[in-house]
């Protein structure tokens, strides 16, 4: 399957029907699985047999749905959860715990910002912010023995900066820990970050992945590429889980050590499992996602190029702008086109950017980005209200930024709209 480019891998990785079964991927409404003895279900228990137990840990139609997104981003395996913070949560509880600490870039979502700065920290768990402003020295001396992973977003949400994803994934293993970064925003139609190094990507699948605004859902993908056994800094991945009898993730999976363990034992514990039916809408939508990103870079292209030439708009970020101090990084990762999420700042401020919303007609105020609708949303009142000015300000949020996710309909109609509101 992996030989195939990414349009066809959307249309027809993961689910294959065999002789005479479904063309279309089932929904296997389910939480239950019937077994031949009860000799089976032990060795399926201690994970000395493959298959199905319980719907809180494993799914037939999510299987098919996480097989296909492992193949989009050219990994070895994915686990699907309920939510992109879910995603988030997992794929960093998996290889961290209490007193031990982990470095993210500061430029990312609001929502994860919380997650690693508010309820991690209850956890025992610090987070050290890489801010802009920092050296690589700076940067560097960040880590210490106890640190476990970097964090990064590809295209961060919604300051835009774009990740030097070779970069931090080469400063990431300097200190023996893994990569992970948020694909969220380019999907792996715009971006493939194992490509470049990363060894972890998590999504939250309800932006681009889903893209009609109708499913809440994340994964996280594991390239598997880190050599977990290399410094002895995971042990609960690399001695016996006494909670499975024993069973030592990197022997017993090797390349799938990471998103086994993060299944048998995170998902088991915690949870947070997308629902079948979810997740088959997920899988349908997947389908045209190679379609829908295309018309979104190409759409907002128009827009920010709008934008940067009308006289009532004080600055555009686009990184795919010549103008945009992340260009030069845009074209490396997505040679193709940005995902179709713009900033900017009107003229006059945070008045002007709500007096602009409020004059949208055919674009909606929302709490949401990456729809095929576009819509649009003011951050430092909304999704980032709960951040200090410092915290705004390090990840890139003025008062007057608005965020315009541009959707797929017709370009000229989506800049008529945008000119009539701001007054053109
Ligand atoms: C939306 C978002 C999340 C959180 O995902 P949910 O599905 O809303 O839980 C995490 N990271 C990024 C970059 C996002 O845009």
């Amino acid at each position: 399957m992996s030989d195939y480019k990414i349009e066809t891998k959307c249309i027809q990785s993961g689910y294959q029907p065999k002789n005479g079964e479904p063309r279309v991927l089932p929904i296997y409404q389910s939480t239950t699985y019937k077994y031949d003895s009860s000799e089976f279900l032990g060795d399926l228990f201690d994970l000395k047999a493959a298959g199905h137990m319980y719907t809180r840990i494993s799914n037939p139609t999510v299987e098919h749905v996480e097989n296909k997104i492992a193949d989009l981003e050219g990994g070895v395996g994915a686990m699907l959860t309920s939510s992109g913070q879910a995603a988030n949560l997992m794929a960093i509880l998996n290889i961290t715990s209490a007193g031990q600490n982990f470095v993210s870039l500061s430029a990312i979502y609001g929502g994860t910002v919380n997650l690693f700065a508010v309820t991690l920290k209850k956890m025992g768990i610090e987070v050290r912010f890489a801010t802009p402003d920092m050296t690589d020295e700076e940067v560097d001396a960040l880590f210490d023995e106890n640190t476990r992973l970097m964090f990064g977003e590809t295209v961060a949400n919604p300051a835009l900066t774009v990740l030097d994803i070779e970069k931090y994934a080469n400063i990431a293993h300097s200190h023996g820990v893994p990569l992970v970064v948020d694909n969220t925003f380019p999907t792996p139609i715009l971006t493939r970050p194992f490509e470049f190094g990363a060894d972890i990507v998590v999504h939250s699948t309800t932006k681009y992945m889903d893209g009609h605004a109708t499913v809440v859902g994340g994964v996280v993908v594991d390239s598997g590429n880190f050599d977990w056994t290399k410094d002895g800094k995971y042990p609960e991945l690399t001695t016996p889980d006494e909670s499975y009898h024993g069973v030592v993730y990197t022997e017993n999976f090797g390349k799938l050590a990471y998103i086994t363990k993060a299944r048998v034992q995170l998902m088991r514990d915690l949870g947070s499992s997308p629902s079948p039916i979810a997740m088959f809408l997920l899988n349908m939508n997947l389908e045209t996602l190679h379609l829908r990103m295309k018309q979104h870079s190409e759409n907002a292209l128009k827009v920010a190029k709008f934008l940067e030439a009308s006289d009532k708009v004080e600055w555009v970020n686009y990184p795919m702008l010549e103008s945009s101090p992340d260009y030069e990084l845009c074209k490396k990762y997505m040679p193709n086109g940005a995902p179709g999420v713009i900033s900017f700042g009107p003229k006059g401020g945070r008045e002007a950017a709500v007096k602009f919303m409020d004059s949208l007609k055919l674009a909606s105020i929302v709490v949401h980005v990456a729809d095929a609708r576009t819509c649009v949303l003011h951050p430092a009142s909304t999704t980032h209200r709960q951040l200090t000015d410092k915290q705004l300000v390090d990840a890139g949020i003025g008062p007057e930024l608005v965020r315009m996710s541009i959707g797929i309909e017709n370009a000229d109609d989506i800049i008529a709209d945008i000119k009539q509101a701001l007054g053109e």
